[in-house]
């Protein structure tokens, strides 16, 4: 799945905005479409396929990928990669970027207007407009450095 298209739609303001893009989308809305659509709509962080089944008994997972991939191209979700595993989703226009520790896997999300100096710098020095979702901000939390 390629985000480059998805990224060239403005995301849902709402679930009812979402909701609308998958009925015109073609097809019909599917109580499990529906429920994956609101439990993302509700949470403010990733969830991965695990944490959406659980929440929504008895979606399949075949299911579900194909659910998620639809919505990614209509871009009403978008997937990131927090470490080695599987990627997790979370609806998009959140106001935050997320934040990993490569080691035990524990994920924050910190406001993206916090990140708004390092974004200006890189793209004063290269051009480049800092995503910071797709790959998020990685390296090793306080308990991990701890550790070693
Ligand atoms: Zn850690
Ligand atoms: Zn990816």
């Amino acid at each position: 799945m390629t985000s480059s298209a998805a990224r060239s739609v403005p995301p849902p303001t709402d679930l009812g905005e979402a909701m609308a893009r998958i009925r015109a989308d073609g097809g019909r809305i599917t109580d499990a479409k529906r429920a994956v659509a609101e439990l993302l709509f509700a949470t403010d962080r990733a969830l991965n396929a695990d944490e959406i089944t659980t929440a929504v008994h008895g979606i399949e997972r075949s299911v579900l990928y194909r659910c998620l991939a639809q919505f990614e191209v209509l871009g009403i979700v978008e997937h990131i990669h927090l470490g080695h595993g599987a990627a997790v989703y979370r609806r998009r226009g959140l106001p935050t970027v997320p934040v990993a520790c490569m080691v035990c896997g524990s994920a924050w999300e910190i406001g993206a207007n916090e990140t708004q100096s390092l974004r200006d710098t890189v793209l004063e020095r290269t051009g480049v407009t800092l995503d910071l979702i797709h790959f998020p901000l990685t390296g090793r939390c306080e308990s991990c450095q701890e550790a070693s």
